[in-house]
């Protein structure tokens, strides 16, 4: 290995070992909802979802709202996709689906009142870019004829730099979009091949410079390792080729080869993944290397340059946590239009249909696309308030949960509080009389934190022990 590439740990690093990522580094969650998706039923559809649209009407909430649209279309198949996407190269596709959003969007307009003020809008997908400038335009003149974008609110899209050049970069500008998102993955060419996903560094490097001269106000650049041909090698050259373009923000992901559950994958070699070792240095060596180079870890995948809104909101204690990711605003109610998008409206989760003949079918009959969601319990609001004050402070202070629901803290949740003591004593946690406090290397295991407060998951690892047990 080029030792110039291995960066040295920081203190902060040196904390996360690879006995810690051995123990308690298990797939899981993200946690951008609580419960999450795969929990959401079919008892939860459009009628469910007008009435909660109807309710924040009626209850006149002037809280901006958050807005998701989703874009399914991709030309291309990336190996280790596991999104909703359709592949196609038949742009003739578009105009149908945006007829269907513009539908939908009428709909939602209809029970919540036109005008709403939004403060958080994204385009993600499949890839929005698929869509060309003029259908873009099309979507914004809908949005913006629908709700009244607040004066700083935050646009922002996904970019398959494949299918954008610095001019198209500039016409999302001149769209309201303020923010990018790169999916980037990985700069080796090799791996690029063995994902069927090339794009060289240099047309990367050229688009975020121009982004950067376009006047975005931040750029992130979406990182995955555990990926074909890898090796802890090669990732570390695309960490350091990451960090020389700066972009603001960093997401790290791990790649789960889950080949039975998301066909894309059955075309990645398993003979070429890296290994269990492989994978847990390519993890260490890439948090080191981001942190040397002067980014902060957010929590759960994601850096931050200190600069950057999220690290001063983490900073301040004011990081919330959304189908995004990582938010400094609050936790909007999210509309969310769209095949397969899923939405929040007040203690509601809902999702779209995730084939395009189911939701043109419901939006042809005046219907809302919705097939699937979720009515938060009391005990879904408590243990969301607890998994999102460690996703996102890091800290559970017992007397503001006690306060905020109404329960003894240590009582409710004595299992839990049991559980925790292992991660206590391997240093990932403090826990005191006052909270539950996540350490330095505990941030980095978030995550495996947060599970342990998850009823639903843990319910459902019942279920399938004892579906083995008989
Ligand atoms: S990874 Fe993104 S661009 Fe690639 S196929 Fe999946 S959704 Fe499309």
């Amino acid at each position: 290995m080029d030792s110039a590439l291995r960066e040295p740990a920081t203190t902060e690093h040196a904390l996360l070992t690879p006995e810690l990522l051995a123990q308690f580094d298990t797939p899981g969650p993200r946690y951008t909802s609580y419960p999450t998706a795969d929990r959401f039923g079919p008892d939860f559809g459009p009628g469910e979802t007008v009435q909660a649209l109807s309710a924040l009407a009626v209850t006149g909430d002037a809280a901006p709202l958050s807005v998701y649209v989703h874009i399914p279309f991709c030309e291309s198949l990336c190996y280790y996709c596991a999104c909703n996407k359709i592949i196609t190269k038949h742009h003739e596709r578009s105009p149908e689906y945006l007829d269907a959003l513009e539908k939908e969007l009428s709909l939602v307009v209809a029970r919540l009142g036109s005008r709403r003020a939004v403060s958080q809008l994204h385009f993600g997908g499949g890839s929005p870019t698929f869509l060309s400038d003029p259908e873009l335009t099309r979507v914004m003149t809908a949005l913006a004829s629908a709700f009244e974008f607040v004066p700083d609110c935050e646009v922002s899209i996904e970019v398959d730099p494949r299918t954008v050049t610095p001019a198209r970069l500039a016409h999302f500008r001149q769209l309201g979009f303020n923010r990018l998102s790169f999916g980037v993955q990985d700069f080796d060419a090799d791996v690029q091949k063995a994902v069927h996903r090339v794009q060289p560094f240099e047309s990367v490097r050229d688009l975020m410079q121009s982004a950067r001269q376009l006047g975005y106000v931040s750029i992130n650049a979406d990182l995955i390792y555990g990926l074909p041909k890898q090796t802890p090698e090669s990732f570390a050259r695309t960490v350091q080729q990451i960090g020389e373009l700066r972009p603001d923000r960093i997401a790290l992901y791990a790649y789960a080869h889950l080949p039975e559950r998301f066909k894309p994958q059955r075309r990645i070699a398993e003979s070429e993944l890296p290994s269990a070792a492989g994978r847990v240095a390519m993890l260490g060596d890439a948090i080191g290397g981001l942190l040397a180079r002067g980014y902060r870890y957010i929590g759960m995948d994601h850096f931050a340059l200190p600069s950057d809104a999220l690290a001063v909101a983490k900073d301040e204690g004011r990081l919330h946590r959304n189908f995004q990711g990582y938010s400094t605003q609050p936790d909007r109610d999210l509309v969310a239009l769209g095949v397969s998008a899923i939405g929040r409206i007040g203690r509601c989760y809902y999702q779209n249909a995730k084939t395009l003949p189911e939701y043109y079918e419901s939006l042809a009959s005046d219907t809302l696309p919705v097939v699937r969601g979720h009515a938060l319990t009391e005990d879904d609001v408590l243990r969301r308030d607890v998994i999102m004050a460690l996703m996102c402070q890091g800290r559970v202070r017992f007397a503001a949960i006690e306060a905020a629901h109404d329960v003894r803290f240590g009582e409710r949740f004595a299992a839990e509080m049991e559980k925790l003591r292992d991660m206590a004593a391997a240093g990932l946690v403090e826990l005191d009389a006052d909270g539950i406090r996540v350490t330095a290397s505990g941030w980095f295991l978030v995550r495996a934190v947060a599970m342990v407060f998850d009823s639903h998951l843990q319910a459902s690892r019942e279920r399938r022990r004892f579906s083995r047990v008989v």
